[in-house]
C-alpha cells in the first residue's frame, strides 16, 4: 500500500531545465548563449556555461537571466571551439548558485563539465551510498551524482566512465558533458525529456554539430534540426568525428506528454512533432469534447493561446485576445503596501474590458494545478463584465506529481487529485469547468504506439519511483 503522507518527505529536486552543447565553432560561446536566449522560457533562476580551447575547460554560472549573465565580457572568458550550456528553474529547497549548472570538476579522466535536464529517482540512494565511500557533494543538484559516478569509475575513458554511470542512474535524463577535446551527449532509455540534434554549416569548413533540449533553439543560429538523440543513446562528437552508440538497450518509451501540453515553446519540434500542431488539435478536441453555447474564445496567455485557436476554429466561435500579458515581470517588483486584491496575477494579466463587457465568454488554458491563479483568472474576467465563464482545460485532470522533471507540487497541494471537478468547478468560480479526455490529449500527440509518459493524468509511473526509502510505484507504462 502506497502511502502518500510519504511524499512529503521526500526531498523533490524537480528541476524543469534546458540544455545546449556545440562541437566545431570557432565562436563556440556566442551561438550557445543565443541557444540558451531560446530555451529561457525552460528555467529562469540561473545558467550557466562551459568552453573548452582544447586544453582547459572555463567556466560561469550565474544567478539570473540569460540576457543578464552571458555580457561580452563574460563571454570573452569563454574561449574555445566546443562549449555545453544550461539554463535551470528549480523547486528543490535549495535554490542557491552551488546547484547552477554545469557542474565541473578535475578528476583521474582530466577536467568535466555536466548538465542535464530531468530528475533522477534514485539520486539519494545514490548520494547517501557515495557519501558513505567518502564522497563530498559541494551541491543538492542531482547532477552532481552523476559527476561523482564518473569520478569513481575504473574505467579508463571519459565515454566508458559516463557509461557506467548512466547504468547506475534511473529516471530521466538529457545530458551534455564536456571534456577538453569533445563533447558527450546522452539521453535516458525511457526519453523523458527532449534531446534534438543539428548541424550548423561553416562556409568552407566541417559542420558544427549542435544539441537543444528544443529546435527553438536551432532556428534563432540558423542550424537546421537533424533528428533526435535515441532513448538509450551516447553521441561522441571529438576530434575523430561522431559516433552514436546504444549505452543500454531502450526500454518503453516514455516522452513526457506535459511539454507539447505546456512545457515547450510551440515553435519546437519536440520528440519529432510540431508543438504548436498537438496544442491546436487538444483545442479542436476539446471544443468538440465540451461545446459552449458562447460568444467568445479567449485563451490564458501564453499557456492557453495555441488550444484556444484550436477551440475557435473547430466551434466557429471568434477568438479574441481579452487577456493582456505583461511580459516584462520580473522577480524585482515593488509591492504596494497596501494589499491590493489579487495583485499578483493584476501584474501579469490585465482584461480588456469591451471584449468581455456582457459576453458569454470561454476561457481556455492548459492546466490547473492548484486552481489558485485559475481561479483569480475567472474572477477577473468576471469583474471585467463578462456574464457567464466557462473553463475549458487542454489536458485531463492533474491528479499525479511528476518525478521525471516537471515542477508539480505535492499531492495534497493538487486541486484534481482531491476533488472531482465539479468540486474544482465551484472553487475556480466558474460556470462551466471541463477537461480535454486522456484519449483525445492522446490523439493530439499522435501517440498511436503508446510512446509517451501521462503519468501526471494517470498515477501510473513508468518506472520505479522511490520515496524516501520507500518504493513508491511502477505501475505500469500507461
Ligand atoms: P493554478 O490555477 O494555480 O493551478 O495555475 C494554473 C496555471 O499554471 C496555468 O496557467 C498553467 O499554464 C500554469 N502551469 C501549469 N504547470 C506549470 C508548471 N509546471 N510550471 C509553471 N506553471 C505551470
Amino acid at each position: 500500500m502506497i502511502n502518500w503522507e510519504e511524499e512529503v518527505r521526500f526531498d523533490k529536486l524537480h528541476e524543469e531545465c534546458g540544455v545546449f552543447a556545440l562541437y566545431g565553432h570557432p565562436e563556440a560561446a556566442n551561438l550557445v548563449y543565443l541557444g540558451l536566449y531560446a530555451l529561457q522560457h525552460r528555467g529562469q533562476e540561473s545558467a550557466g556555461m562551459a568552453s573548452s580551447d582544447g586544453r582547459k575547460i572555463y567556466s560561469v554560472r550565474k544567478m539570473g537571466h540569460v540576457a543578464d549573465i552571458f555580457t561580452p565580457e563574460v563571454l570573452n572568458e569563454l574561449p574555445g571551439s566546443l562549449a555545453i550550456g544550461h539554463t535551470r528553474y528549480s523547486t528543490a529547497g535549495d535554490t542557491t548558485l552551488r546547484n547552477a549548472q554545469p557542474l565541473s570538476v578535475a578528476c583521474g579522466k582530466g577536467q568535466i563539465a555536466i548538465a542535464h535536464n530531468g530528475n533522477l529517482t534514485n539520486a539519494i540512494e545514490l548520494r547517501r551510498e557515495l557519501e558513505e565511500d567518502g564522497s563530498i557533494f559541494q551541491s543538492t543538484s542531482d547532477t552532481e551524482v552523476i559527476l561523482h559516478l564518473m569520478a569513481r569509475s575504473r574505467e579508463r575513458t571519459l565515454s566508458g566512465a559516463l557509461r557506467e554511470a548512466l547504468l547506475q542512474i534511473e529516471g530521466a535524463f538529457s545530458l551534455v558533458c564536456l571534456a577538453e577535446d569533445r563533447i558527450i551527449i546522452a539521453r535516458d532509455p525511457h526519453g523523458f525529456r527532449p534531446l534534438a540534434m543539428g548541424r550548423l554549416e561553416i562556409e568552407g569548413q566541417r559542420a558544427a554539430v549542435v544539441f537543444a533540449s528544443e529546435t527553438c533553439a536551432f532556428d534563432l543560429i540558423d542550424a537546421a534540426y537533424v533528428n533526435d538523440v535515441e532513448p538509450g543513446e551516447m553521441v561522441i562528437v571529438g576530434p575523430e568525428g561522431m559516433t552514436r552508440e546504444r549505452y543500454t538497450p531502450p526500454e518503453a518509451t516514455a516522452h513526457c506528454v506535459f511539454e507539447h501540453v505546456y512545457f515547450s515553446r510551440p515553435d519546437s519540434i519536440v520528440f519529432g512533432k510540431p508543438v504548436a500542431e498537438s496544442r491546436e488539435m487538444m483545442g479542436r478536441l476539446l471544443a468538440r469534447e465540451h461545446p459552449v453555447d458562447a460568444d467568445v474564445v479567449v485563451p490564458v496567455p501564453d499557456s492557453g493561446v495555441a488550444a484556444a485557436i484550436g477551440y475557435a476554429s473547430e466551434s466557429g466561435i471568434p477568438y479574441r485576445q481579452a487577456l493582456i500579458r505583461n511580459h516584462y515581470v520580473g522577480r524585482t517588483f515593488i509591492e504596494p503596501s497596501q494589499a491590493i486584491r489579487d495583485f499578483g496575477v493584476k501584474l501579469k494579466l490585465n482584461p480588456v474590458r469591451h471584449l468581455l463587457q456582457g459576453k458569454r465568454v470561454i476561457l481556455v488554458d492548459d492546466s490547473i494545478v492548484r486552481g489558485t491563479t485559475s481561479r483569480k483568472i475567472v474572477r477577473m474576467v468576471r469583474s471585467a463584465g463578462a456574464r457567464e465563464v466557462h473553463l475549458r482545460i487542454s489536458c485531463p485532470p492533474t491528479i499525479s506529481p511528476c518525478y521525471y522533471g516537471v515542477d508539480t507540487p505535492s499531492l495534497r497541494e493538487l486541486i484534481a487529485a482531491n476533488n472531482d471537478i465539479k468540486q474544482i468547478e465551484q472553487y475556480v468560480e466558474a460556470d462551466s469547468l471541463a477537461y480535454l479526455s486522456l484519449e483525445s490529449l492522446r490523439r493530439s500527440v499522435h501517440d498511436s504506439d503508446h510512446r509517451f509518459c501521462y503519468a501526471c493524468y494517470t498515477g501510473k509511473y513508468p518506472t520505479l519511483v522511490r520515496i524516501d526509502e520507500i518504493v513508491l510505484a511502477k505501475t505500469g507504462c500507461c
